[in-house]
């Protein structure tokens, strides 16, 4: 048994950077995942290529897998990617509803983007594959695939929040989603609530939901966390200037992950408590995203603005409270911050999960996470400070809470989320899965991946 994976980003890239032909890796915790599974089993990676170079290789052979390519073109892409999936899919499955934009046009992008993904899928399936779909960029493709196939084993794997029915309805295309996604024969999310909002949606769509209820299940992805627990051979700790206290967090730009609302609560807390002055740095790094999708030039204008308003206001010319850094960083870096930081400041509006706080619980040796109610992994988390990130009193009261917890707490609340976050890694992740698809799988045989024997 192999799998054909289909996701919309690319395992790597490749690019010429200054005249010079470069690999670009994805980053993401999704990503790593898939990249273990296929290392150890074999099987075609479906993508689209987005790097400069990639139409060079829309097929190679790598670490031991397939990779397939496919190549878009220029509006093909606005309409399927940044229109559709980013500007279409992704506030609506966040609760954004002034944000959604409905158009014909780019729908009509994202169902020819499916269709060539569904094509070329099927182009080299055999029935001895597994076929795993990622996604709300992908979304019409398990539908298309079993409309081709019926007998083909499909699992979806839906990695952002799934909404209540109602709000659901607000899309022009809802039913034709829904009715792909629940052709799966495994469809999986990360809460229990995702799945309970999707079985909803489905009575409310098609009045019955009885025949998916058993289709459908809640699986939190993991981190490799040895690798975030491991010292870097080169890692030293950073010594404070004056003691200073290090408040830390990393996010990509986007409106969902609630960066005002942090400064917000750095200026409450300033506010509230002067005797700070000089005490603490908040780094905020902030990762470059979806650079050509409108919103999000206005926004990082918006947070610029305020972290500057807020340093000005607070800081002098030996500190200001907020150090912010707007760049990529490597998983080596970020873990190296993860460790040195006292308080990790997770407060998305809304997240599907959120790797970067299990990452940074890994990592820890004495921190303290503050985390959003609204992030999928504080359902795993309950021993982190939890609070809403709406609600700027109770953050900034949490952020000083989480300064002057004593020893003896902190490092109770972390134990218990390292518990966690070493029980659910990314091993439990793709076990769980295997274990779901054997559960459903009527072909010949089904040999997992032996990634993980739980
Ligand atoms: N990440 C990274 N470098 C960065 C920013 C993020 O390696 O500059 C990684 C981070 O370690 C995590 C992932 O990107 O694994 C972000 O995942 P998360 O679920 O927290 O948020 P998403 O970006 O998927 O919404």
């Amino acid at each position: 048994m192999k799998y054909i994976i289909a996701t919309a980003r690319s395992p790597f890239s490749h690019d010429r950077i200054e005249g010079k032909d470069v690999i670009r890796q994805n980053i993401g915790g999704v990503a790593t995942g898939l990249k273990r599974l296929m290392q150890t089993s074999g099987g075609i990676w479906v993508c689209w290529g987005d790097g400069t170079l990639d139409h060079e290789h829309s097929f190679e052979d790598y670490d031991g897998y397939k990779i397939a390519r496919i190549t878009l073109g220029k509006n093909e892409k606005r309409g399927f990617y940044d229109d559709y999936s980013n500007g279409t899919l992704w506030p609506l499955f966040h609760y954004f509803r002034d944000k959604i934009k409905t158009d014909n046009r780019s729908y009509h992008d994202y169902y020819s983007v499916n269709k060539k993904f569904a094509e070329t899928i099927l182009k080299y399936y055999e029935p001895s594959n597994i076929i795993w779909v990622h996604d709300y960029q992908l979304s019409l493709v398990p539908g298309m695939i079993k409309k081709a196939r019926p007998e083909a084993f499909v699992t979806t794997t839906w990695h952002i929040p799934w909404v209540a029915g109602e709000f659901f309805a607000i899309l022009p295309e809802s039913a034709e989603i829904q009715e792909s996604l629940s052709s799966s024969d495994l469809i999986s999310f990360h809460t229990d609530l995702y799945t309970r909002n999707f079985i909803e949606t489905q009575e409310q769509i098609f009045g019955s939901a009885s025949n998916i209820k058993s289709r459908v299940v809640a699986i939190p992805l993991g981190i490799d966390d040895q690798y975030y627990s491991s010292v870097g051979k080169d890692e030293k700790p950073r010594k404070q200037k004056d003691n200073r206290k290090i408040i830390f967090s990393v996010d990509r730009l986007d409106y969902t992950k609630g960066l005002k609302n942090r400064i917000l609560a750095i200026d409450l807390l300033l506010h509230k408590h002067p005797e700070l002055e000089g005490k603490f740095s908040y780094i905020m790094m902030v990762t470059p995203s979806r650079t050509t999708v409108s919103d999000y030039v206005a926004m990082k204008r918006d947070l610029e603005m305020n972290i500057g308003r807020v340093n000005g206001k607070y800081g002098n010319i030996d500190w200001m409270p907020i150090v912010y850094m707007y760049r990529k960083v490597s998983d080596a870096a970020l873990k190296a911050n993860y460790r040195n930081a006292e308080v990790a400041l997770i407060t998305p509006l809304m997240d599907g999960l959120n790797l970067v706080s299990k990452e940074f619980v890994a990592a820890s040796r004495d921190g303290v996470l503050v985390l959003s109610r609204f992030a999928g992994s504080s359902y795993d988390l309950q021993s982190a400070l939890l609070v809403n990130p709406y609600n700027i009193v109770e953050m900034a009261d949490n952020i000083y809470a989480a300064l002057f917890m004593d020893q003896e707490e902190r490092k109770r609340r972390l134990a218990d989320l390292k518990a966690t976050v070493s029980k659910k890694n990314v091993a439990w992740w793709l076990g769980r899965i295997e274990k779901e698809i054997t559960k459903r799988w009527v072909g010949d045989t089904f040999s997992t991946s032996g990634l993980v024997d739980n």
